[in-house]
């Protein structure tokens, strides 16, 4: 299997301050893993320091073979790596498909049928404004327009946050089916803990800016109950 994120003590952070300190983390072609932690663990700080939107501040971080150091977040992007933040990162005063069409590039081989076709739900909306939607229909919104960028590579920070379970239950192996089908390596911040480590092949549990547990989702489900009173909650 390709190996699409590779880190390896990594250290990363705001200014000289660290918050993630000393991180190894693969992410292989086609696999979801899932990275997981109480909120203030540094999930976040990872996702950005990986897309090229923080410094590194110490170890080695490859994404698709190449270092991260230096290299701007619009290059990552450009390499393959897209990203849905926190709060989706839409245009709100948009159409579904405008928001769509503004992701697709000139290197895009995911064409707008294929998003569609992948997301039922969608053409309907199409000529909607975005933010008259509702949660979940914007959160497919969001990852329809990061696969439309066609990457090798996903990272999704919190798709699930604030949707209701049975939401959560339809979204998650939507994100299995496409890192499948595109061959894709997923790096996924849940807090929906089981419902992620269903979908996932692996996992990391973050604390306090370190891995505290790694292993297959099968594992780290087993362990869970362990896991959520140790590390999940607050920080
Ligand atoms: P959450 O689930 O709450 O989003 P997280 O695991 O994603 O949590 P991060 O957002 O990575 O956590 O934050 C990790 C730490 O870094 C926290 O202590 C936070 O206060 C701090 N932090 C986040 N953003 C900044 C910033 N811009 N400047 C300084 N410190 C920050």
């Amino acid at each position: 299997m390709t190996t699409v994120i590779e880190a390896r003590d990594l250290h990363c952070g705001y200014g000289t301050l660290p918050v993630v300190r000393g991180l190894d983390l693969t992410v292989g072609a086609g696999e979801v893993v899932c990275l997981l932690g109480a909120n203030g663990a540094g999930k976040t700080t990872t996702l950005l320091t990986i897309a090229g939107a923080l410094p590194q501040l110490g170890g080695d971080l490859q994404v698709l073979g190449s270092p991260v150091t230096k290299a701007r977040p619009y290059a990552i992007a450009r390499r393959g790596l897209s990203m849905v933040p926190e709060g989706r990162g839409l245009f709100y005063k948009l159409t579904v498909a405008e928001n769509l069409r503004l992701r697709r590039h000139r290197r895009s081989t995911v064409t707008m049928a294929e998003v569609f076709e992948q997301f039922p739900a969608l053409p309907a909306l199409a000529d909607r404004r975005t933010g008259l939607l509702s949660g979940g229909e914007q959160q497919r919104v969001a990852l329809a327009g990061a696969l439309i960028a066609s990457p090798t590579v996903m990272l999704l920070d919190e798709m699930c946050l604030g949707l209701a379970p049975i939401i959560v239950e339809k979204l998650l192996p939507m994100v299995r089916r496409i890192a499948e089908e595109h061959a894709m390596g997923v790096l996924l911040v849940e807090q929906h803990v089981l419902a992620a480590l269903t979908v996932a092949d692996r996992g990391y549990v973050l604390a306090h800016g370190r891995v505290v547990a790694e292993g297959s989702a099968a594992e780290l489900r087993r362990d869970a109950e362990k896991l959520e009173a140790g590390y999940l909650g607050e920080d």
